[in-house]
């Protein structure tokens, strides 16, 4: 049997991978094939498949043998297309080590650059005396690169041993540094490592490539990963690839160059190509943002130039843009930045060197970006005829119109704070916060409630939970481009990088702008749209939709099938979500309204009355203000449904717990305290919960019901007859039994058809129920006879069907998802298969036992995504929630609704089935290929051969003389 194939060539004749292999080969693998096949310059190199990392950790961390023997045919390869050779003194093929995950992890996992020098190898690298200085500073890049990633040791160690050397020297600048000097450091380097590790640093080409490979597929379990992991919901399992490349240089001098470029503006979508580079350094400068990265385009060069007040002569002189600094590298770099992204469809980011004027390629993936810049560039994709509606409407995660929704400044709080300084705009949104200098604070002042700005003078991969923590970033250091930059915005955090004007001493905890000092604790704010650092605290607010966003959702709202209404309790509530497109309130707890003002004291009233005559002169006191909250709300709603829930929670929610409220019941109610606390003692349960609660009130004091039914229908009726449409729908909570809804319904439709009867008119309503414990869901015919609509009350179905209590789970929810018993929070993103199936079962019994029953849901799961799906698949009608998750959830509803297209998932399978055939189809061809090739070559070194040819030649001649004869 042939053995597995873990390792896949690319190389400018064409790969063995593509760009449909994201799985096998990861993401930047696959595409590193992807453009081979499309001819664009790219250093020839191979992929180790991920299944490789899976094998590796199920092995022990060990390799089977048929890796290895991959691996060198493959180095093989590359020798012969780079004309160079690993580890040849002379000629030296130098290699590059990255990982590479099927979805990208920025700055998760190592890279390993100049892999193959030693001392004898550099010295290949020296073709001319000016190398020499270029051939020890990769040396050094090596040693350092190599001993922090796979060797383990601390990246400050050799960052103390630079800044010794240069002070020892007076040296300011690492340009400075002579190739004395830099071999000054591989000593000290090599002191380090020794001194660190107890090891020698290898110098065997082969051992130190094992090594990166062994780091790179090591580097899949450390913590930033796993955190990473994490927080986009990947999986452990996916595995990384390794890819090993040719090294090119963009250090050899001044005609060469490194840059990473995006196709259009990450930042704000605009349609510009829009990047930084750096003339004679290697990729890893870029993004560590110690130089200052100069703009690709002439036009973003001047802009950039204006922004930082330098005079036009300047800019040319000391930073031209690569427009005008190598024209035809410009043009090439253009054309292949055009073609990458009318080939993928989808704005790219892209990492190219410059050798000697020749540009290579290095990476192309979808680029990250704001969430301003993904709807924009999702719309304007759709207006180019890039892509399709549904392309766009999966282009934007929910999360990212969640971002949307995130704050700016206020303009007028914003006018009277002082501005300490600029940065660059890194990332947009406004933050404010008090100053914390490391992750591990922000972090920890986070869990005390405490809002932070995470200032540091550049982050990297383990500032990642600071990050989270954080409310905003400001950076010392580091262009648009840098870790702190790109992270922010695919987190949609706000951030300000590059902010020159501020000495930042994080050991000592200060920051100092001019004659300002802040320290640790102190507040500022940041704007990462405009790179504004301001002291002080800024009040912040929600942005206005732009057009593309409003276009982006008409679309959303055609596509979908679900409505989307929200949970309401107040006509300001209402009219913010109206705003946001809302088509209904799914839920208005009416209890919510109990507690405004002076009302509880009346419900308190209520609730300790010794009989039915006390009870109802307490509600008669009520009845006024819940009619005034109705006419507000169905008001604002215009004749869309308003589901008005009866009140739910146990009474003594509502009682009074401070000796002063106690006090002040006594003298309403003329009695003593002592009596008025034995009518709290006995109102105590053990399980509010599941105690006197939802329906069992309306049940056992049917005059709240009836008070309740009154003050919604009578608001009704006042605003039909002022000629303003209403649509109530009356909904009983908490109902696992039929004839806990007949009772209810019964004076429902009664008080009802009393109101209209007194004014003279009929409103058209529902009457319906909350499916939110598990017998209700079970017994959903029996229900659905009586009952004209179901709303799923999936925060109750999911404490009674699972047992958590919803107020206590978080004790041991998180702890569960660490420990992999669940997979994530049910009460933020429904459980599927255990809940689910009830929610299954009662819409499929209440549709059987009325077809045209209403379904909808109002618990939290109505504005989570995942949900969303699932509410789709199983056919409600709509979702309900949370006003500020109405945009959310129309996105969501959308992409359900596309997600789930049959004739979409056909063609996608049939996609899928056509590039895996294509795939096995060129496997079989360059293995007959290679057969034939070996059936060739036997033939031609043996005996059969000449058999073959004397044989034909006789045969010939036999032929001959027979046409003659004849
Ligand atoms: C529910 O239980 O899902 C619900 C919406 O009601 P409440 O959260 O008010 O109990
Ligand atoms: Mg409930």
């Amino acid at each position: 049997m042939a053995a597995k194939k873990f390792v896949y060539f690319f190389g400018p004749q064409g790969s063995e991978g593509n760009a449909s292999m994201k799985n096998t080969l990861g993401g930047k693998g696959a595409n590193l094939a992807e453009m081979c096949n499309m001819q664009i310059p790219v250093p020839a190199g191979f992929t180790i498949a991920t299944d490789m990392c899976t094998v590796y950790y199920k092995n022990d961390k060990n390799y089977p043998p048929e890796l290895a023997e991959q691996v060198e045919e493959n180095l093989k390869k590359i020798e012969a297309v780079m004309c160079k050779k690993f580890g040849d003194p002379e000629n030296p093929l130098l290699l590059s080590v990255r990982s590479g995950a099927r979805a990208s992890m920025p700055g998760m996992m190592d890279t390993i650059l100049n892999l193959g020098l030693n001392e004898n190898t550099l010295n290949g690298l020296i073709k001319k005396e000016s190398d020499t200085r270029f051939a020890w500073d990769s040396l050094r890049r090596f040693m350092q690169m190599y001993g922090n990633v796979v060797m383990g040791i601390k990246g400050e160690h050799f960052e103390q041993a630079i800044s010794s050397l240069k002070e020892k020297y007076g040296i300011k600048n690492d340009l400075e540094m002579t190739v004395e000097n830099l071999k000054e450091l591989v000593e000290s380097y090599k002191v380090i490592v020794k001194e660190q590790t107890g090891k020698e640093f290898p110098t065997d080409p082969k051992e130190q490539l094992w090594g990166a490979i062994d780091a790179v597929f090591g580097s899949w379990m450390n913590e930033r990963a796993i955190v990473y992991r994490k927080m986009n919901g990947f999986s452990d399992d996916w595995g990384t690839a390794v890819n090993v490349q040719a090294m090119v240089f963009g250090n050899m001098g001044d005609d060469c160059a490194t840059g990473v470029a995006f196709t259009r503006n990450p930042a704000t979508g605009e349609h510009i190509f829009f990047g930084e580079y750096l003339i004679n350094a290697q990729g890893e400068d870029v993004v560590a943002g110690i130089r200052t990265p100069q703009q690709i385009t002439l036009t973003g060069s001047r802009k950039w130039a204006e922004d930082h007040n330098i005079s036009e002569e300047e800019r040319k002189s000391k930073y031209p843009s690569l427009e005008e600094y190598m024209p035809e590298v410009y043009e090439n770099l253009s054309n292949i930045y055009k073609k990458l992204e009318l080939h993928y469809h989808d704005m790219q980011d892209i990492e190219f060197t410059i050798e000697n004027r020749k540009l290579w390629m290095l990476q192309t993936r979808n680029g990250k970006r704001t969430a301003a810049a993904a709807v924009k560039i999702a719309v304007d994709m759709v207006h180019e005829e890039l892509i399709t509606k549904d392309d766009a409407l999966l282009r934007v995660t929910p999360d990212q119109i969640d971002q949307l929704l995130h704050p700016q400044f206020v303009k007028e709080s914003k006018k009277s704070a002082k501005l300490i300084t600029k940065g660059l705009p890194a990332s947009p949104g406004a933050g404010t916060g008090q100053i914390v200098f490391n992750a591990e604070d922000a972090a920890a002042w986070k869990a005390n409630g405490l809002e932070t700005i995470l200032v540091r003078l550049e982050t990297s991969p383990e500032d990642i939970t600071g990050m989270v923590a954080a409310n905003g970033i400001l950076t010392g250091r580091g262009g648009m481009t840098s870790h702190a930059a790109v992270v922010a915005r695919g987190m949609g955090k706000c951030c300000v990088s590059g902010c020159g004007g501020l000495n930042i001493d994080v050991e000592g905890k200060t920051i100092k702008a001019g004659d300002l000092v802040l320290k640790e604790g102190d507040w500022i704010s940041i704007d990462g749209s405009t790179g504004e650092v301001l002291l002080g605290k800024v009040a912040t607010e929600t942005p206005k939709f732009n057009e593309e966003f409003e276009e982006l959702m008409t679309w959303a709202d055609n596509r979908r099938t679900l409505k989307i209404r929200t949970n309401a309790d107040t006509p300001r509530d209402a009219a913010q979500a109206r705003k946001f497109g809302a088509q209904g309130i799914g839920l208005c707890r009416t209890e919510h309204m109990f507690f405004e003002g002076d009302r509880i004291k009346a419900v308190r009233e209520m609730i300790l009355a010794d009989d039915l005559e006390g009870r109802k002169a307490a509600l008669a006191k009520l009845i006024g203000h819940q009619r005034n909250d109705f006419l507000a709300i169905f008001e604002e709603m215009r004749g869309l449904p308003v589901t008005v829930r009866l009140l739910d929670p146990p009474l003594h929610e509502f009682l009074p717990s401070e000796p002063q409220q106690i006090k002040e019941m006594a003298e309403i109610m003329n009695c003593s305290e002592e009596i008025i606390n034995d009518k709290i003692k006995a109102l105590h349960e053990i399980n509010p919960m599941l105690g006197l609660r939802g329906c069992r009130l309306g049940i056992t004091r049917p005059e709240i019901t009836e008070m309740q039914t009154r003050a919604i229908i009578e608001a009704a009726c006042e605003l039909t007859q002022k000629g303003v449409k209403v649509f109530p729908e009356i909904m009983v909570p908490l109902v696992g039994n039929v004839n806990e809804f007949k009772y209810q319904e019964k004076i429902i439709r009664e008080t009802a058809a009393k109101v209209f009867e007194e004014k003279g008119i009929n409103v058209e309503f529902l009457v319906g129920t909350m499916i939110e414990v598990p017998r209700g869901a079970l017994t959903a015919d029996e229900i659905a006879e009586h009952a004209e609509f179901f709303s799923f009350g999936t925060n109750d179905l999911t404490q009674m069907c699972l047992g958590y209590s919803r107020d206590d789970a978080n004790k041991f929810i998180y702890q569960y998802i660490d420990k992999g018993i669940l997979e994530k929070n049910p009460f933020r993103s429904i459980d599927q298969t255990g809940v689910g199936q009830l929610v299954e079962i009662a819409a499929k019994r209440g549709k059987k036992a009325r077809p045209n029953i209403k379904l909808g849901v109002c618990g939290e799961h109505g504005g989570d995504p995942a949900s969303i799906d699932f509410f789709h698949r199983v056919g409600l009608q709509y979702v309900s929630c949370s006003p500020y998750r109405v945009p959310i959830a129309r996105l969501a509803a959308a992409q359900a609704a596309i997600n789930n297209d049959v004739v979409r998932q056909i063609k996608q399978t049939a996609e899928d089935a056509y590039s895996k055939a294509e795939s096995t189809a060129k496997d079989v061809y360059s293995k007959a290929n290679e057969s034939l090739k070996n059936l060739k070559e036997t033939v031609e070194n043996s005996e059969l051969k000449k058999t073959v040819e004397e044989g034909a030649k006789k045969l010939f001649d036999d032929l001959k003389k027979k046409i003659k004869k004849d």
